[in-house]
C-alpha cells in the first residue's frame, strides 16, 4: 500500500505551529533577503532553481494540499535558518529540521563538514542523529518529515531510507551529487528500498531561496580564491 493513501498529519502541525505562537499564512513566509538577492556572477554553480517536477513525476511524487504546502514553507523556513548558520560558520550553507508525526520540530542541524572534520557530518544525517533514540520508535523515524534545504546526496538518502524516514522535502536541486534524479535515483519505485518501499519525496519547496545560499557562498569562495 502506498503512504499516497495515509492522511498527513496536517492539522497537528498546524496546532503545533499555533503552539509556538507561529501564523501558517503565507505572508509571513515570504522570500527571505537572499532569495531576492540578484548575484552579479550567476551561471556557474550546480544548483538548481528551476527544477522541473514533471521529470520526476513518479509514484513517489506528492500533491500536497494548500494546507501541506503552508507547512511545508514554514518548517523549510527553520531548515533555511539552519543552512544561514552552516554559511556564518563557512561551511556549505544545506540545514535540515526533523518534524515528528505529531508536528513537533525534534532536532535542527547544519552542515558541519570542516567543523567536524568529518564528511559525514552533512545536515540530514546529523538532524537523524539527534532524533534517534528520543523517540517512541527509536531509531525507525516512521512517519517522521525530514526537511532539508539542498536535495540529498546518495550518502544521506541511504541514511534517510535506512532510518525508515516517511517523507523528504527538499529545496534545491544538487544537480552534480543528487540522489533523487539528480545524479542517481534513490527514492525510485521500480527499484525501491527493500524495507522502506513507499517514502514520499516533496521537491521544490522554497527552492530559490534554498538555491540561492548555495550560489552566494560558492560565488563568495570564488572571489576569495578559496
Ligand atoms: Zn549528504
Amino acid at each position: 500500500m502506498l503512504r499516497h493513501s495515509l492522511s498527513f498529519p496536517a492539522r497537528r502541525i498546524v496546532d503545533a505551529a499555533r503552539r509556538r505562537g507561529l501564523s501558517l499564512s503565507l505572508s509571513l513566509i515570504r522570500p527571505t533577503s537572499l532569495a531576492g538577492r540578484a548575484s552579479p556572477h550567476p551561471a556557474t554553480t550546480t544548483f538548481s532553481a528551476s527544477s522541473s517536477s514533471e521529470e520526476y513525476d513518479d509514484e513517489t511524487t506528492t500533491n500536497p494540499s494548500k494546507q501541506e504546502e503552508q507547512i511545508h514553507e514554514l518548517h523549510m523556513l527553520q531548515a533555511i535558518e539552519q543552512a544561514k548558520l552552516a554559511y556564518a560558520h563557512g561551511e556549505v550553507p544545506v540545514g535540515a529540521v526533523l518534524v515528528s508525526p505529531n508536528g513537533d520540530v525534534v532536532s535542527r542541524a547544519y552542515n558541519r563538514t570542516e567543523a567536524d572534520g568529518d564528511p559525514t557530518s552533512h545536515a540530514e544525517l546529523n538532524v537523524i542523529r539527534q532524533a534517534t533514540g528520543g523517540l517512541p520508535g527509536g531509531w525507525r523515524l516512521l512517519d517522521c518529515t525530514l526537511y532539508v534545504t539542498l536535495e540529498p546526496c546518495p550518502m544521506c538518502a541511504g541514511a534517510i531510507l535506512q532510518s525508515r524516514v516517511g517523507t523528504v522535502v527538499y529545496g534545491a536541486r544538487n544537480t552534480l551529487l543528487g540522489a533523487d534524479g539528480s545524479w542517481i535515483r534513490m527514492f525510485d519505485r521500480e527499484r525501491p528500498h527493500p524495507f522502506h518501499p513507499d517514502v514520499r519525496v516533496v521537491r521544490g519547496v522554497r527552492e530559490e531561496a534554498c538555491g540561492n545560499l548555495m550560489k552566494d557562498f560558492f560565488r563568495r569562495r570564488r572571489a576569495r580564491g578559496a
